[in-house]
């Protein structure tokens, strides 16, 4: 990401996020209601580095952003450590968990593992600002908003991969198209 040359694209954030149109939708983790066995098999479904948290599917408001491995380690030690804990066992990522009903399995309280403030830009935001962002924030990853919903998430190597794809084109289209 050397701030080599001008940055001539007109390209906004909505632009270069995933998922795409014709991708599978942002796998996403809810702040509450899922079961150590979902979680489980959205890690095992997937390869992404990490997870945005949003308060429920319906909102899609974001909570925090969750790195895979932390995820991966902190199920793995449930599991071992926590007496009682199954895959019916609820995961949550709030500030308060509900008392569990004492005949069901003990919840799993991952909020210490949340990133609480992860980097956002709205999908308006014009890429050469996103990308000076990246490089002078030194992101791995930031999610994209609209009006507070969370819509997308673009990673270093989006960025990256876009840089390369505006560089190979005529300068003269990336500047007035
Ligand atoms: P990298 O871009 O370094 O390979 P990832 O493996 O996390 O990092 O992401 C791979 C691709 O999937 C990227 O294009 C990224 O924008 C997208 N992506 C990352 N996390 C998610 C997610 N939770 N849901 C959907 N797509 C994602």
């Amino acid at each position: 990401l050397e701030p080599k040359e001008e940055y001539g694209s007109k390209a906004l954030a909505q632009d270069v996020m995933r998922p795409r149109r014709s991708d599978p939708p942002l796998a996403v983790l809810t702040q509450e209601g899922m079961s150590v066995g979902e979680v489980e098999a959205m890690v095992a479904d997937t390869d992404y580095s990490g997870f945005p948290v949003v308060v429920c599917q319906e909102s899609q408001r974001l909570v925090g952003f969750i790195l895979r491995r932390d995820l991966v380690i902190s199920l793995e030690n449930a599991r071992q450590r926590q007496e009682g804990v199954v895959s019916a066992s609820l995961v949550f990522f709030t500030d308060h968990v509900p008392a569990q009903p004492t005949s069901g399995p003990p919840a799993v309280k991952l909020r210490g593992i949340l990133d609480l403030s992860p980097f956002t830009v709205t999908d308006h935001t014009p890429m050469e600002i996103t990308v000076d962002i990246f490089r002078k924030l030194g992101l791995r990853q930031s999610l994209v908003t609209h009006n507070g919903r969370l819509l997308g998430i673009i990673t270093k190597k989006d960025v990256l991969k876009h840089m390369a794809q505006m560089a190979n084109r005529d300068p003269d289209s990336i500047l007035f198209n």
